[in-house]
């Protein structure tokens, strides 16, 4: 039913030095899904082991996807469908004179067709689907449709496979909280489930990183939850499980707080752990916070869903850069 994109499972370490250095009251594990692939890195990739299943099984050729500008499940759509012989055309929201760099850089370097759209036109991304396929079916194409960040209960089957590799890699008893970054919901929800059929007890906590309410979000998380029952997986849960939090999002979608910022560099400079700035620094410091609080003396895990790539488009924002022409 699934790829096997990512080559080996992704490794369970605790964080020492971050502990040490934030001296914090509590300890930390890591679970490094930015070690799924290289230009595949991070968390769709568990998703697309799945979707893209589904697409070959469905014989198609062509991938539609879409997401923001650096989008990171586009970029692992594109890299993924294309090591697999398939075409891909991405649709993504434009901001004002984007520089070709980061994932967008990657997009284009695998041959992915790149549609532009506003954020009004974005909004009626279904409406763009399906006239697109029907225009690319005329001429002879067959495609595969994959929503926003590949969050859909199949896709989310990645994470329940997620959580049964974690369940292998320590002792879930041990642990009090998982914690992930909340975008498009199919990871949350996907780990929440594989907790609960791997006999774990410990809380799901997501951080909402957009401008989307987090309850907006349970009820999509509910509702992927239900959807799984057509894929065999219904783990009993309790609507009170679903524990999506706001308060981290910061300015806006994409855009870090200067705590965010501050997060991602000393945590670079001092202990070479690295955050990216759409997701994983939004959702590690509000696992930091809510952790020394509710978890003191106590094992959280933390989720890192990857984003590396987010970092190569506005170095100023981490390091000084010369201004120097020479
Ligand atoms: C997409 C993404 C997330 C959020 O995952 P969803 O399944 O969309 O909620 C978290 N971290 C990174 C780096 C991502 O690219």
């Amino acid at each position: 039913m699934r790829l096997r994109i990512i080559k080996c499972e992704t490794p369970v370490t605790r964080l020492n030095a971050v502990e040490e250095f934030l001296e914090l009251p509590f300890k930390v594990y890591c679970k490094h899904d930015e070690l799924t692939g290289f230009l595949t890195s991070g968390n769709k990739v568990r998703k697309l082991e799945f979707l893209l299943y589904d697409a070959l099984r469905k014989n198609v050729d062509t991938v539609f996807t879409c997401g923001g500008i650096q989008s990171n499940h586009c970029r692992a759509t594109a890299v993924a469908a294309r090591q697999l012989g398939l075409d891909t055309v991405l649709f993504l929201r434009k901001k004002e004179d984007t520089p070709i760099q980061g994932n967008l850089l990657l997009d284009h370097m695998v041959g992915s067709r790149i549609e532009y759209l506003t954020e009004e036109e974005y909004r009626d991304i279904d409406a763009i689907f399906s006239s697109e396929k029907k225009i690319a079916e005329s001429t002879g194409k067959k495609v595969y449709v994959i929503p926003e960040g590949g969050s859909n209960a199949l896709g989310a089957l990645g994470y329940v496979e997620a959580a049964r590799e974690i369940s292998h890699q320590l002792d879930l008893d041990e642990i009090s909280a998982v914690y992930c970054a909340v975008g498009s919901v199919g990871t949350y929800a996907g780990m929440l489930a594989g907790l609960r059929l791997a006999g774990s007890k410990a809380r799901a906590l997501g951080i909402n990183v957009t401008a989307a309410s987090a309850e907006t979000h349970r009820e999509k998380a509910k509702a992927l939850l239900q959807e799984m029952a057509h894929y065999g997986f219904s783990p009993r849960i309790r609507d009170k499980e679903i524990e999506i939090l706001d308060g981290f999002q910061g300015p806006a979608y994409a855009v870090p707080s200067a705590e965010d910022l501050d997060l991602i560099r000393t945590l670079a400079k001092r202990t070479a752990f690295f955050l990216d700035p759409v997701y994983t620094a939004k959702a590690f410091r509000g696992a930091l916070y809510t952790s020394r609080e509710q978890f003191r003396n106590k094992n959280i895990l933390f989720v890192h869903t990857g984003g590396i790539f987010s970092l190569f488009q506005e170095p100023q924002k981490y390091v000084e850069v010369p201004t120097r022409s020479m």
